[in-house]
């Protein structure tokens, strides 16, 4: 699997406006308009901007904003979000009953879609789809078969074990190669298992795998007996996986090493049933991401009967299919996944769930289908001449850094160079030829859509790396800056309002859009980014005085953002979650270099000369308010815990006051005086 290097906002699975929350249709979401890039209705006038900026940018929208019972938690551009899916949804429609285009890809996102919709024939079928994977692991005799069981799985789209892909080569970035990886266990990270900090949630967790077992049929004591198994085989395996703070740090997740040392490590595994299973290409070097995790893998094997390892697997299809499933699965995994994990109300409407998972397996092919219908070459043009503009400011600010010898900025000059800037979609789409999908069969349909996959990125092995390729889907309301490929990719879907508006003035285009470019822009240039040279090697191209220079910045932001408080624990009241100022290291430097570099770009624009508003505001409060209001967000309680975990972004709040506070330009604006709160006498910067 092809990780996402950084993206600006994890896209929690959707969204819904609070009208559509009652009235759940795609024509509803069509029907109202888009929110505008720069809203002073959000705007809360009555506190101070000095004092809580976000609340002064986003107050009024808070307020009159709760969040969706389908949500656990809704942003401002959540609306842009529903309004996409609405438009997948319409195109997933008439492909489904044979209306628009002929093709082959019409007629299998259609159909993949309709089957996905059919919940009659899910529930008739029951889970006889599940028996025969159910029925191969009640089979396994000995350990030595959990490998070729793996291998099935994996091109099932279940992922028991590790994950097993293929990588740019971090020595060679021309180059693709196998990769091994962490995996295997559900919950969102290690210290689910391990920490006291959530005995709650684990609690609750092996109460919700009970459950299930209960749902296939097993009797209360054996379905106990079966999630502590799983309990055991997942506890082990997070023990031997790295932590999410160490893995931002690339040299702790690239390990190239011979397949025949690889093997070594997990002795007891048969890497050769399994590579040959999975249909692996032959090859002699791999790599390991985490050696230690395969090391853990194999105590873990040594140590766990076979026995809990059967209860572990057949786990692991029911969770990893469970859309699939008969509807007391899907809810059930609703309740502890979503609901109580996640403080989400209610189950989203299936439709969206179904365009959710069209987009996941057949992204090329409802993309193409997308663009035709909602993309505009003026807007990307307009887009590409911004880009150039970030890039130049980025390069007057690396010129005239204080802290860096010439000899680095020569090369982070030439890396800046070497930028790629993708924008729309990808110049070519991928053939889904060998894809069978089949109406009805939404199971099958989602299981070979997954070997389809898997087999796709296992044939790169060996081969040349494809710079064309895009990690984000069309219709994305998103965007990435990609490490290995040193390229920057704004999807087709981020290109609306309320993130850019060929229509609006350039305070609110810059304030929003262009600073999400610098932020992307930055992360190449951030504690996980500046390790990857120009051609996205991971080589250390920085003096020792000026990699001592940078972490002595970073730590700055480290300090700042490790003091916000991110909620009250929800699981006990009596404790703050703080934020974690390591794991959103990267964000928070991207963050405050974005904003940096669109407010440089903006001053040339223009726009930035425009006289004050109707409501008084001056071009530069209007660039501030509208980066402010990309950020606007309420949030479920349960999901602010479980983003200060596991997600890199500091919460909505703390993009905004944790930025605005080391940007000089800012308190001119908005005439802070020093000492208040979004003015303090000492500031953090790095870019
Ligand atoms: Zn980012």
């Amino acid at each position: 699997m092809k990780r996402i290097v950084m993206a600006i906002v994890v896209l929690g699975a959707a969204a819904a406006l609070t009208s559509l929350a009652r009235a759940q249709t795609p024509a509803d979401a069509l029907n109202k308009p888009l929110p505008p890039v720069f809203d002073p209705a959000a705007i809360d006038r009555s506190v101070d901007p000095c004092v809580d900026f976000y609340q002064h940018a986003c107050g009024a929208w808070l307020k009159a904003t709760p969040i969706p019972p389908d949500q656990s938690d809704w942003w401002r551009f959540s609306e842009l979000d529903e309004h996409i899916r609405a438009v997948l949804a319409t195109i997933l429609e008439e492909a489904a009953s044979g209306q628009g285009a002929k093709t082959d890809n019409r007629r299998k996102i259609g159909d993949y879609y309709a089957s996905c919709l059919d919940e009659e024939a899910i529930e008739a079928k029951g889970l006889k789809p599940f028996v025969p994977a159910f029925e191969r692991i009640a089979a396994l005799k000995d350990k030595k078969e959990l490998a070729a069981e793996t291998a099935r799985l994996h091109l099932q789209g279940v992922a028991p074990l590790f994950w097993f892909s293929s990588l740019q080569d971090y020595t060679d970035a021309t180059m693709m190669i196998a990769q091994a990886d962490q995996g295997g266990f559900a919950l969102p990270d290690r210290d689910y298992y391990l920490t006291d900090e959530f005995k709650a949630e684990r609690d609750d967790y092996r109460a919700h795998l009970a459950r299930m077992f209960g749902l296939l049929g097993d009797v209360a004591k054996t379905a106990g007996e079966e999630a502590d198994a799983v309990m055991r085989v997942e506890t082990a395996l997070a023990k031997a996986a790295m932590g999410i703070v160490e893995r931002r740090e690339p040299k702790n997740v690239h390990h190239k090493m011979t397949l025949a040392e690889f093997t070594k490590l997990t002795p007891s595994f048969d890497w050769t049933a399994y590579l040959e299973g999975v249909g692996a290409p032959a090859f002699t070097s791999l790599d390991a991401a985490d050696p230690g995790f395969f090391t853990g893998l194999e105590a873990a094997l040594n140590a766990v009967p076979l026995a809990d390892w059967k209860a572990y697997l057949r786990w692991t299809v029911l969770t990893g299919l469970v859309s699939a499933a008969p509807k007391a699965f899907v809810d059930e995994d609703f309740a502890f996944f979503q609901k109580r994990l996640s403080g989400q109300a209610e189950i989203k409407a299936r439709w969206k769930r179904c365009v959710a998972t069209t987009d996941e397996q057949l992204g090329d092919a409802l993309g193409e289908a997308y663009v035709e219908r909602a993309f505009s070459p003026e807007a990307k043009q307009r887009v590409l001449v911004m880009a150039q503009q970030i890039e130049k400011a980025m390069e007057a600010r690396i010129k005239k850094l204080d802290w860096m010898s010439e000899e680095t900025k020569v090369r982070a000059l030439e890396k800046l160079a070497k930028v790629a800037y993708k924008i729309g979609y990808p110049d070519k789409w991928l053939d889904y030829a060998k894809l069978e999908i089949v109406r009805g069969d939404a199971l099958g349909n989602m299981e070979r859509a997954s070997g389809f996959d898997l087999r796709r990125q296992l044939a790169k092995i060996g081969k040349p790396v494809d710079r064309g390729e895009w990690s984000m889907t069309p219709p994305t309301d998103n965007a990435y800056y990609d490490s290995q490929m040193n390229d920057i990719n704004f999807p087709a879907g981020v290109l609306q309002p309320p993130n850019f508006d060929m229509t609006a003035d350039d305070a609110a285009n810059y304030g929003n859009l262009v600073a999400l470019m610098g932020h992307e822009l930055t992360h190449g240039f951030d504690d996980e980014g500046r390790h990857y040279d120009a051609y996205g090697n991971l080589k250390d191209w920085w003096t020792e005085e000026d990699a001592n220079a940078f972490e002595t910045r970073a730590a700055g932001f480290v300090s700042q953002y490790g003091a916000f408080v991110a909620v009250k624990d929800p699981s006990d009241p009596a404790k703050d979650v703080l934020v974690d100022g390591e794991l959103t290291l990267g964000e928070n430097t991207a963050d405050n270099g974005g904003i940096g570099l669109a407010y440089d770009a903006f001053l040339t624009t223009q726009g930035a000369t425009a006289g004050k508003d109707s409501l008084g505001y001056t071009p530069s409060q209007r660039f501030f308010l509208s980066y402010a209001q990309a950020w606007c967000v309420n949030r479920t309680d349960g999901y602010a815990k479980e983003e200060a975990k596991t997600d890199p972004h500091t919460p909505g709040k703390y993009r905004v006051n944790g930025v605005v506070v080391n940007i000089p330009a800012f308190r001119e604006a908005f005439a802070c005086k020093v000492g208040t709160p979004m003015a303090p006498a000492t500031v953090n910067g790095v870019w």
